[in-house]
């Protein structure tokens, strides 16, 4: 009984149904170990238009999920995965060189379901914040 209402009271964070549209992959790199990802904001939680809804939202592991806040990774509303410039010049060793670089003009990773994809809107606006 007690169990029952507990399951029925649930309801499933944006983190769990961002992790579930993408089933449990990284949305960059298609990790799949749920230990190692995170839900990330397209627009960021602090903006009043940033809401916790999986179309705001990526599956991203945490190495990607790091990149993508700091803008060395952007996303245009494409679903394209842009590298930052100086990035892609830097010499260094294999997660520079395959885990971030390899990703300059890969696809992103998408949910099955349409509804849940990113929302083309808070791509584009993410994308000019990338840009500057
Ligand atoms: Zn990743």
């Amino acid at each position: 009984m007690a169990a029952a209402v507990q399951v029925r009271l649930h309801q499933a964070s944006f983190s769990e149904r961002a992790l579930d549209a993408y089933r449990t992959h990284c949305a960059m790199c298609r990790l799949k170990h749920r230990e190692l990802l995170d839900a990330a904001h397209i627009i960021p939680d602090s903006d009043p238009d940033g809401h916790p809804e999986v179309s705001n939202g990526l599956s991203l592991c945490k190495i990607h999920h790091a990149a993508f806040d700091r803008a060395i990774i952007g996303i245009r509303p494409d679903y394209v995965i842009e590298v930052r410039e100086d990035v892609l010049r830097e010499e260094d060793g294999p997660m520079l060189k395959y885990g971030l670089q390899a990703l300059h003009n890969s696809e992103l990773f998408l949910p099955s379901r349409t509804a849940d994809r990113p929302s083309k809107d808070a791509l584009e606006r993410r994308y000019q914040s990338f840009l500057r």
